[in-house]
C-alpha cells in the first residue's frame, strides 16, 4: 500500500514535467524562428502570455500554410520537428522572397573549409554539389561565382553541435544548415545529417546548399511552399527549377543576367518536347493520376496505419507521411531506416511499427512529438526464407491481435514479443481468408479490417468474416485523409 502512493507521486510529477518541458520546447521554437518577440529590459523576466503564443502559433501555421488554428494541435507539432533551415522566418508575416541584404560586388568567391567527415559523398562529389546549388543563383543574375584556395566570401563548413557560432547545431533531423546574411558569409551544414547526391536516401546536399546560398547572397524565407527559399526541407523528385518568387527576389537585389534570358518554371509544368532528351523512367511508365495525400507515384509497395493516420511507401523508396502530406525519403522520416520498405505494419499492442525489407526488421516507437525512432537492437534478421521481400504485413485483429507476412499465397506469423518471423513455411492465404488476391503490393490494416492493395485497387476483408470483397475500389479510398 505504502507503494501505490509513492507510484501515484511519480507519475504525477512526470506527467507535470512532461508539460511543462512541451511548453517551454514550443515558445523555443517560436523565439528561435522569430514568431514571439525576443524579451528585453523589464520585460525580461516575465513569461509570454497564452495570448501572445497563441498570436505566435498562428503567425507560424500562416507562414507555413497550416490550418490556422492557433492552437498546438498535430500537424502544427509535426511541422516544428520537420526538417528545417535554422534561420529565422523573420517575424513570420506572410511576405513572399525577402531582399534582406546583399554583396557590394558580383564576383563571389567560395571554398569548402571544413568538408563533411561522415558523409559517404567524396570531396569532389561535395564541392560539385556546392557548384551545382550556385549554378541556380549565377543563371538568372550577373553573379558570378569562382572556388578559391585562399579567403572566400562564402565559407562553407561542416560541423556537429557547437560548431564556433553561437547557434549550434542538434543532432540528426531538425535543423539541417544555416548562413548568414550578406556581408557575412558563413555557410554551415550539420555534418549530423546524412548527406547525399542522389535524391533516394539521406538529405540532398545540392537542394538544401542551394536554398542556404540564397541566404548568404541576401535573401529570407519566402512564404512560398515552392519556392527554394520556404524553410522547410523539401525534395525535387525530378530537380527543380527556382519558383518566380526565388528568381524575383534575387533579381531585386542583383539584377538580371546579362547573357540573356534564362528560362525558369513556376512550378510543374514544364514540357518536353519528343526530341529533347528523355528523362528518368516517367517516359516509358507515365505516373498514375494524383493518388494519396495528392501525390503522384507509379508504385505502392508497403502501407500502415497508425491511430487515424496512414503512411503509405511508395516508389522504391519515398514515404508520405499523410500527418502532413509530406513525400520524402523513407530514412528522412525514419531515421537509420531501410532505404526500400517491403511491408509495414503498426502493432497497438506493442506501439511499435515494423518496416520489413528482404529478411530484416526494423521496429520503431512514436515519441511525443511524433518523431519515429529506431528501438535499440534493430534491425534484427529473420531467417525464414520463405517471406523474404514480403508482399505485404497484415494485421489480423480478432480476439487479440496477430501479425502476418503474406508471400507468394502463403503467410508466416510475425511474432512482436520473440521479434522475429515463425520458422515454418506457413499456411496458405486462401484457406483462411476467402478470395484474397494472389499477388499483394501492401495491405493497410485497421481495428476490423484488411484492405489489400493490388496496383490501383483496394479489397476491403473485415477481420470477422474473413471473405475478402471481390471488387475493388480505387486505393486512394482506402487511405484516411490527408490533414491538409
Ligand atoms: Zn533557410
Ligand atoms: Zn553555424
Amino acid at each position: 500500500m505504502k507503494n501505490t502512493g509513492s507510484v501515484c507521486v511519480l507519475v504525477l510529477a512526470l506527467i507535470f514535467v512532461g508539460s511543462v518541458c512541451a511548453q517551454s520546447k514550443t515558445e523555443e521554437f517560436l523565439l528561435k524562428y522569430g514568431y514571439l518577440a525576443e524579451r528585453s529590459g523589464n520585460n525580461r523576466a516575465e513569461n509570454p502570455t497564452p495570448e501572445e503564443i497563441e498570436q505566435a502559433i498562428l503567425k507560424f501555421q500562416r507562414f507555413t500554410g497550416l490550418p490556422q488554428t492557433g492552437r498546438l494541435d498535430e500537424t502544427t507539432k509535426n511541422k516544428m520537428i520537420a526538417p528545417r533551415c535554422g534561420v529565422k522566418d523573420l517575424g513570420g508575416d506572410l511576405a513572399e522572397f525577402r531582399a534582406v541584404s546583399k554583396w557590394p560586388k558580383n564576383l563571389i568567391t567560395w571554398k569548402i573549409r571544413q568538408f563533411s567527415e561522415t558523409s559517404k559523398m567524396s570531396h569532389g562529389q561535395q564541392r560539385r554539389a556546392m557548384r551545382k546549388g550556385l549554378k541556380r543563383w549565377a543563371d538568372v543574375t550577373p553573379l558570378q561565382f569562382r572556388e578559391t584556395s585562399g579567403k572566400p566570401t562564402l565559407d562553407i563548413i561542416f560541423g556537429k553541435k557547437n560548431h564556433g557560432d553561437n547557434h549550434p547545431f542538434d543532432g540528426r533531423g531538425g535543423v539541417l544548415a544555416h548562413a548568414f546574411f550578406p556581408r557575412n558569409g558563413r555557410t554551415h551544414f550539420d555534418d549530423d545529417e546524412n548527406w547525399v547526391n542522389d535524391k533516394t536516401s539521406g538529405t540532398h546536399l545540392e537542394t538544401v546548399a542551394a536554398h542556404e546560398f540564397g541566404h548568404a547572397l541576401g535573401l529570407g524565407h519566402s512564404a512560398e511552399p515552392k519556392s527554394i527559399m520556404a524553410p522547410y526541407y523539401q525534395t525535387f523528385p525530378d530537380g527543380f527549377t527556382l519558383h518566380k518568387d526565388d528568381v524575383a527576389g534575387i533579381q531585386k537585389l542583383y539584377g538580371k543576367n546579362p547573357n540573356g534570358p534564362i528560362t525558369t518554371t513556376t512550378s510543374k509544368t514544364k514540357k518536353t518536347t519528343p526530341t529533347s532528351t528523355p528523362r528518368s523512367t516517367t517516359t516509358t511508365s507515365p505516373p498514375r493520376g494524383k493518388g494519396f495525400c495528392n501525390h503522384v507515384y507509379r508504385s505502392i509497395d508497403a502501407a500502415m496505419r497508425i491511430d487515424e493516420n496512414d503512411f503509405v511507401f511508395v516508389d522504391n523508396g519515398k514515404v508520405i507521411d499523410g500527418r502532413t502530406g509530406q513525400k520524402m525519403a523513407i530514412q528522412n522520416l525514419f531515421y537509420d531506416g531501410p532505404n526500400t520498405v517491403h511491408a509495414a505494419v503498426y502493432s497497438k499492442d506493442f506501439s511499435k511499427a515494423y518496416l520489413f525489407k528482404d529478411n530484416q526488421v526494423w521496429a520503431y516507437t512514436l515519441s511525443h512529438y511524433g518523431q519515429f525512432r529506431l528501438v535499440k537492437d534493430f534491425p534484427k534478421r529473420f531467417t525464414n526464407k520463405y517471406v523474404q521481400k514480403p508482399e505485404c504485413a497484415m494485421l489480423y485483429n480478432f480476439h487479440g491481435e496477430r501479425i502476418f507476412l503474406v508471400k507468394d499465397g502463403y503467410f508466416v506469423e510475425f511474432m512482436p514479443y520473440y521479434e522475429t518471423v515463425a520458422p515454418y513455411r506457413g499456411y496458405k492465404t486462401s484457406d483462411f481468408f476467402l478470395n484474397i488476391p494472389s499477388r499483394i503490393d501492401a495491405a493497410i490494416s485497421s481495428d476490423n479490417k484488411v484492405q489489400f492493395i493490388v496496383k490501383d485497387k483496394a479489397y476491403t476483408m473485415p477481420n470477422d468474416v474473413r471473405v475478402v470483397s471481390i471488387r475493388g475500389k480505387p486505393t486512394n479510398l482506402a487511405f484516411n485523409k490527408c490533414q491538409n
